[in-house]
C-alpha cells in the first residue's frame, strides 16, 4: 500500500510576513497522519520555513535545484549538497514551468535528478505533456519521454526513493483539471513505464496529480488507483484549503 502524499509548490510567491503567516495557519490545520505533507517555499524562505516547520510533521522542499552537486563558481545556483545541508528532504525537478520557461531539455532535468538522488534529496520528477500533444493523441508518448530519458540515465534503482509528478501543462494554473479517468489513464501509463524495468519498484512509486487541484476535485482524483495525492500550486497558499486537499489524500 503506497502511503499518499500531497505537495505544496508555492511557487515565486509571499514575503517573510506572509510566509509566517501562512506557515502559522498550516500549524493548526488538521493534518491527516496517514499522510505526507510536503511544502515547496522560494529557496529565499527556506531557512525560515525549515525553523518554524521544526520539530513538526510537515517536510520541506525546494522547488529546483542545480544541475551541478557539491559548491562551486556557478553564480545563482543551489545545489542539492546546500539545500540537503539546509535540512530539505525534498525537491521538484522538471516542473513544467522550468521545462517551458527556462528552456530546460530532458538532459538537464535527469542530471538535476542525479545531483538530487546523489545527495541525499529525494527528486519529484515532474512530466506532463501540452494542450497541442493531448489534441494530437500523444500524451502517454510525450510522458513516457520525459521519464525514460531520466530512467535510461540514472536507472530504476534511483526511483526506490523518488516521487513521480504527473502535471499536464494545460491544466497547470488554468483552472482545467484532468477528469479523474484521464489522470488515472496517464498514472496507470506511467506506472507500466517503470514496471518494465521493475515491477517491484513500480508498485511503491507514488505518483501525484498536479494541475488545478482544489479541495472540491480533490477526493476524486486521488480516489483514482494510481493517483496518490497531488501537487498543489494555487490552492497551496491558502491554509485551509491546503488543509482540505491533504485530508481528502
Ligand atoms: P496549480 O495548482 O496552480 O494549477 O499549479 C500546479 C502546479 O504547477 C504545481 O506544481
Amino acid at each position: 500500500m503506497r502511503r499518499k502524499m500531497v505537495a505544496g509548490n508555492w511557487k515565486m510567491n509571499g514575503t517573510r510576513t506572509s510566509v509566517a503567516e501562512l506557515i502559522g495557519s498550516l500549524r493548526v490545520e488538521e493534518l491527516p497522519s496517514d499522510v505526507d505533507v510536503v511544502v515547496l517555499p522560494s529557496s529565499i524562505h527556506l531557512a525560515q520555513v525549515l525553523s518554524d516547520l521544526q520539530g513538526g510533521t510537515i517536510a520541506v522542499g525546494a522547488q529546483d535545484c542545480s544541475t551541478e552537486p557539491g559548491f562551486g563558481a556557478f553564480t545563482g545556483e543551489e545545489s542539492a549538497t546546500q539545500l540537503r545541508d539546509l535540512g530539505c528532504a525534498w525537491v521538484l525537478v522538471g516542473h513544467s514551468e522550468r521545462r517551458s520557461l527556462f528552456a530546460e531539455s530532458d538532459q538537464v532535468v535527469c542530471r538535476k535528478f542525479s545531483s538530487a538522488q546523489v545527495n541525499g534529496l529525494k527528486p519529484i520528477l515532474c512530466v506532463g505533456e501540452t494542450l497541442e500533444e493531448r489534441q494530437l493523441g500523444k500524451t502517454l508518448d510525450a510522458v513516457s519521454q520525459q521519464l525514460n530519458s531520466v530512467l535510461d540515465v540514472v536507472g530504476v534503482d534511483a526511483f526506490e526513493s523518488a516521487v513521480v509528478a504527473y502535471e499536464p501543462v494545460w491544466a497547470i494554473g488554468s483552472g482545467l483539471t484532468a477528469t479523474p479517468g484521464q489522470a488515472q489513464e496517464v498514472h496507470a501509463a506511467i506506472r507500466a513505464v517503470v514496471a518494465q524495468r521493475n515491477p517491484r519498484i513500480a508498485g511503491g512509486l507514488r505518483i501525484l496529480y498536479g494541475g488545478s487541484v482544489k479541495s472540491e476535485n480533490a477526493v476524486e482524483l486521488f480516489a483514482q488507483a494510481d493517483v496518490d495525492g497531488g501537487l498543489i500550486g494555487g490552492a497551496s497558499l491558502k491554509a485551509n484549503e491546503f488543509g482540505a486537499i491533504c485530508r481528502a489524500a
